[in-house]
């Protein structure tokens, strides 16, 4: 099972927070790894009519130190039908003093059955005792993976996770040489995957950029070397030039996909 920890702040646009904190919800409550998408608990996160799933905004410019305090309240009654009681807390960073203070108990100590999400774009109006008890998620940067379709990252996660068979290399750089998302976007996807692994490896303490699939790239990271890692990152960025400068792709997926095989890293 992947591990969801009990509070996270997500750092960044709340376009994409937003986004985001729905993502984590389905993944703490799927039944699936990795979330499914297209089940009942699913498809309610994403419309927000599940009864578990809560959002919090501001009261004009701050989030009141009341407010926290009736959502602390509801927060230590059982879910109804979820894992995870999940509250979304929109513009987290307008909390006040108050708010926030009020909301650590509850941090320090949470039901396990609880999923608290605070998006925010300014990590530094959040009390560092806030923050210590929380997982940051820093989506301030753009995000390799976000506009990949899904039969195509499909593809780079099985190149990725479980190796590339010969015999199938054609079709594969065909369908991603065809992607409606430019390739050296779909090789960035790959080389944050590469680097996450290399993160987890070195066990260096920078976050990583896929987290929904961290129990996945540990496990693959297993088996790599982080010389191995290096080489992948080195080989990815050489082709993601060559497809900037206008070269041919489907040249520079054979390219990629047999260098990568050459280090056996996928
Ligand atoms: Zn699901």
């Amino acid at each position: 099972m992947r591990k969801i920890f009990h509070a996270y702040i997500l750092l960044g646009p709340e376009e994409e927070t937003a986004k985001r904190a729905i993502e984590l919800a389905k993944a703490a409550n799927c039944s699936e790894t990795p979330l499914c998408g297209r089940c009942e608990c699913c498809r309610r996160m994403e419309a927000g009519s599940h009864p578990d799933l809560f959002h919090v905004f501001p009261d004009g410019a701050s989030i009141k130190v009341e407010k926290i305090r009736e959502v602390v309240m509801g927060s230590h009654q059982p879910p109804v039908e979820a894992k995870r009681k999940v509250y979304v807390f929109h513009e987290a960073d307008k909390m006040t003093l108050d708010a926030q203070n009020a909301l650590l108990k509850t941090l320090e100590d949470p039901p396990t059955s609880l999923l608290f999400l605070l998006l925010a774009r300014n990590i530094k109006a959040l009390l560092p005792t806030v923050i210590s008890r929380c997982q940051v998620l820093d989506y301030t940067k753009t995000d390799e993976a976000r506009d990949i379709p899904g039969d195509v990252r499909e593809i780079l996660l099985k190149l990725i996770l479980s190796g590339l068979d010969y015999s199938k290399i054609n079709f594969y750089v065909q369908k991603l040489a065809e992607a409606e998302v430019e390739s050296d976007a779909l090789m960035e996807f790959m080389a944050s995957a590469y680097r996450d692994m290399l993160v987890i490896k070195t066990k260096s303490k920078a976050g990583l950029k896929n987290w929904d699939l961290s129990d996945q790239l540990k496990k693959r990271a297993q088996d790599l070397s982080p010389r191995a890692l290096v080489k992948a990152i080195e080989i990815l960025y050489s082709q993601i030039e060559a497809v900037k400068a206008k070269g041919n792709q489907v040249l520079a997926w054979y390219n990629l996909l047999l260098g990568l095989k050459e280090q056996e890293v996928i």
